[in-house]
Formats: structure tokens, C-alpha cells, sequence
């Protein structure tokens, strides 16, 4: 399998050449040149594979520059029982008649992104030992990416981590899940400034090509690709347990923020899972439920980004998004760069009205959920299954339960454990959420982390002092 950009200025890519990069060289994202395709014979084979195996066979299809035994001890390695606490990884519960759960929340960090994240942390791993080089791994965070990425990178060979995250500005909950890690490659700092000075700080060190070069610096965020290849398959073992035999159809309802996990939903409907309808459900920060109501994108300001209760949905702008354009304007790279350098200039593009319908035969419908929905979605669900579910998690079951019709099953991604974000849930049912006993006492635990102000000079110093050479 090769690989693309979406504005067409790469091409030829390995998986393993991929791996390890953020962006392609002209700005785009990469893609497959093509999606495998699966049929019932193969649905049928795959239904009875373990979470490991069915992740195997999948990757395969697109990874075929890394020995067999090597890609199958990596995905071994990483998706066991005692990692996400259950031996099917993610879980399916029924929830009320025809709306499922789909549990991808129970790995280190009580959110969905572990789930590709320590797939990622054991790729790198093996990539940079077969190179023969170190990686020196900088990010921002305002919660969960932050400490998916530590989780997964702690404590691996040839790999330091620099996670700015704005100073006191997390939950008690996700400081303490980043801070208290003891590992000797897991450096927090602690920015005097909000998330965005963070993320320019990040800017700053990326822009110098000769620094970024020398100190071998690289990212984890969610436009790479291997994290979205990983997602791609809980969307089929979801389907596995939701449908008795291969044919019938579903639909997923996803809570979204950078697009990223709905776009893994897109490929596996690409590759010819059977799904109906990808429910696509924002909060109040409804960049993406406007473009597929109006066609019209339109990214919005730092100032314009709202905070809300389902803070990891708080997006201006959603960057995988290039994505799924790229494909549903029949992979026209000259087209999609066009319209992404309009996003660059104006913040804003609208597609024509032939476009917009080659948009709607991509099965998408959309919806939006407010921070009353949330709340109300959080009592209910407590006061009719006593089951406690996460704001971002009820995002979707708003905007999925608008969507369902009653033939056919409308799964509902849960992308945290309640517990992350209890302050939510104590205002909604006014008792806390239950916490897993490996988290008990969390907040009291000793902390490592540095602080630094919002200086790049500084930054660099750091890096260059503590990083992989
Ligand atoms: C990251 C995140 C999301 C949004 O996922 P995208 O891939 O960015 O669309 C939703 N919910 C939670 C809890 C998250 O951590």
C-alpha cells in the first residue's frame, strides 16, 4: 500500500515513511491511494477473531512494509485485557432498545484516544530501533492528548516527551493523571498562559527547520495517520457485536472535535462495512454540524471557540477534516488545495451545489448538543438505567437518538469514563461519577512537572537539555 497527500505534492509513501510524520511536505494529509475493500465472506471470517487478530488482519491490508510477525507482535502487545480492562478491548452494552454503547474508554487514561495511542507508542518504539534513531515526541494539551500521548510513550526506548499544558488550567483529574507519571521520559511543563500560547510555543520550536532537524522533534497529533488506521477497527468489532450476521446494516453516532475518529468511521464505511449513517454530533463549537447542514465551512477564531462541558470537542477548526473533502470531491487534490488555501486566507470556504450533493451520498447526518442537552442527557440515562455516562459521551447519544430509526441498531462511541469529568456529572445528578480503583487518591499523589514561562528561547534550552540526541 502506498500513500498520498491530499493537495498531491506526495506520493509513493511506505507506511513506515509515514509513520513517524505529521503533515506532508506541501501542507496536506496523507491518505491510502486506495481503500481495501471487504465483503460478506470476509465480514464472515473476521466476526470471530479476538480484538488482537481483527486488528491484525485490518492493518494489514495497509501496512505491508513492516514484517507480518512484527505488525502481529505490536498489536499483541497492545491490545490486552489487562491494558483495557476487558478481554474484547471495546466492549459493546445495550443501552435502551435499538441504541448501543460502545465502550472505548477503558484504557490508562479513561478515554477513547489510548486506544490508538498505545498502538502508536509501541509502532514508534520499533520503528526508531529499526532506524536506529531517538525521537524527541513535543505536543500541547488542554486534557485528554496530553496524557493519552504520556501513557502510551512512558518509558520507551529512544522516545522523550515535552507535554506543554496551560498552567492550572486542567481538571484536578487530568493534571494528576499527566503529573503523578514518575518516568524519567516524561517531561510536563507547566506554561505561565492559556492553551494557545502552549500551542504556539509548539508553533515556535516546529518552524525552526534547523532545531526541529537537529533535535529530531515530532508529534503525536491526530493527523497522523497510523492513529487513524488503529480507529478504524473498533468501528468493525463494534459492528461484530451490534449485528448477528454480516449484510445487516448500522449506524455509528460520534462525538466530534478534530474529526478524527468520525474519519475512521468514514474509511470503514469506505472499505464496505455496512454502515448506514455516521451521526456526526458537536457541542456549541458547530464548525462541522454547519458544514453538513449548509455546505459551507467555516472555522472560527481562538475568540470565537467556546468553552463548554464537553471540552475536548472545543474546536475552531477541525484538522482531519482535509480528509474526508479530499475524498468526497472524488480525491481531487487540486480542488481540495484550493479550497483549504481559502480556509488559510478567509477562514472560509463553501462548496458548489454539485459538490454538495456528492457530499450527501457520503451517509453523514449531523447534530448539535448544548451544554442543557448534555446535562439532561447525563440525568436521564442516570435516572433510567442507572448508568453514569461522560458529557462528550452524551454529546452523541443527543444528537445519535434524533438520528436512530428503529431498524437498525445506532451504536453510540463513549470516548471518556465519566470519572474525568466529574465536575459535570455532580451538577447533572449531584453525586460523583464512579471512579475506577486504580485511580483512587490520584490527586494526592507527588507531582513532577516544570514550570516555564511562555518563552521559546527557554522552551528550546529545556529540549535541547533533557532530549534525545
Ligand atoms: C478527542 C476527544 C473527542 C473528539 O475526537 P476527534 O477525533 O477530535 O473528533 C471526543 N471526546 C473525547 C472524550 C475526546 O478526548
Amino acid at each position: 500500500m502506498r500513500y498520498l497527500s491530499t493537495r498531491g505534492g506526495a506520493s509513493g509513501r511506505g507506511f513506515s515513511d509515514i509513520l513517524l510524520e505529521g503533515l506532508a511536505s506541501d501542507g496536506g494529509l496523507f491518505l491510502p491511494e486506495l481503500y481495501p475493500q471487504v465483503d460478506a465472506a470476509m465480514l464472515g471470517r473476521w466476526r470471530g477473531l479476538s480484538y488482537a487478530e481483527l486488528a491484525f488482519e485490518l492493518m494489514s491490508l495497509y501496512v505491508d512494509d513492516l514484517p507480518a510477525y512484527e505488525l502481529r507482535a505490536i498489536v499483541e502487545k497492545t491490545y490486552t485485557a489487562e491494558v483495557f480492562g476487558d478481554a474484547r478491548i471495546t466492549p459493546l452494552r445495550r443501552l435502551e432498545p435499538g441504541v448501543f454503547v460502545l465502550g472505548l474508554s477503558n484504557g490508562p487514561t479513561l478515554a477513547f484516544k489510548d486506544v490508538a495511542m498505545q498502538f502508536l507508542g509501541h509502532a514508534f518504539e520499533y520503528e526508531l530501533k529499526r532506524r536506529g534513531c531517538a525521537l524527541n515526541v513535543l505536543g500541547a494539551t488542554s486534557g485528554d492528548t496530553g496524557s493519552a500521548a504520556e501513557h502510551a510513550l512512558k518509558g520507551k526506548r529512544g522516545i522523550q516527551v515535552f507535554m506543554l499544558s496551560p498552567l492550572g488550567r486542567m481538571s484536578e483529574f487530568q493534571q494528576a493523571q499527566m503529573f503523578s507519571l514518575q518516568d524519567a521520559n516524561i517531561h510536563n511543563i507547566a506554561v505561565e498562559g492559556v492553551f494557545d500560547d502552549c500551542q504556539d510555543l509548539v508553533k515556535g520550536v516546529c518552524a525552526d527547520r534547523a532545531f526541529k532537524e537537529r533535535h529530531s522533534i515530532g508529534t503525536v497529533n491526530s493527523i497522523n495517520w497510523a492513529r487513524l488506521l488503529a480507529q478504524i477497527v473498533y468501528y468493525f468489532a463494534g459492528y461484530f457485536q451490534a449485528t448477528a450476521a454480516s449484510g445487516e446494516a448500522v449506524d455509528f453516532a460520534v462525538p466530534t472535535g478534530n474529526f478524527g475518529n468520525i474519519c475512521a468511521g468514514h474509511i470503514a464505511r469506505q472499505m464496505g462495512l455496512p454502515i448506514r449513517r455516521l451521526v456526526l454530533a458537536t457541542n456549541e463549537n458547530d464548525v462541522l454540524d454547519e458544514f453538513f447542514r449548509t455546505g459551507t465551512y467555516r472555522a472560527r477564531s481562538a475568540a470565537e471557540t467556546q468553552e463548554t462541558s464537553s471540552p475536548s470537542m472545543d474546536i475552531s477548526k477541525a484538522s482531519n477534516f482535509e480528509r474526508f473533502v479530499f475524498d468526497a470531491l472524488g480525491r481531487d487534490a487540486r480542488r481540495t488545495r484550493e479550497l483549504f488555501a481559502e480556509v488559510e486566507a478567509r477562514r472560509v470556504f463553501s462548496l458548489t451545489e454539485p459538490e454538495r450533493a456528492r457530499v450527501a451520498a457520503f451517509g453523514f447526518a449531523s447534530g448539535r448538543s448544548t451544554g442543557a442537552d448534555r446535562l439532561a442527557t447525563i440525568r436521564d440515562v442516570h435516572r433510567r438505567f442507572g448508568e453514569v455516562i461522560d458529557p462528550h459521551t452524551a454529546d452523541a447519544l443527543k444528537v445519535g437518538r434524533e438520528h436512530a430509526e428503529a431498524a437498525t441498531p445506532m451504536i453510540i462511541l463513549e470516548t471518556a469514563l465519566p470519572a474525568k469529568f466529574n465536575a459535570t456529572v455532580r451538577e447533572a445528578i449531584g453525586r460523583d461519577a464512579p471512579r475506577p480503583a486504580r485511580f483512587a487518591g490520584i490527586e494526592s499523589m507527588p507531582r513532577r512537572f516544570t514550570t516555564l514561562p511562555p518563552d521559546l528561547q527557554r522552551l528550546k534550552a529545556f529540549i535541547a537539555e533533557n532530549g534525545e540526541r
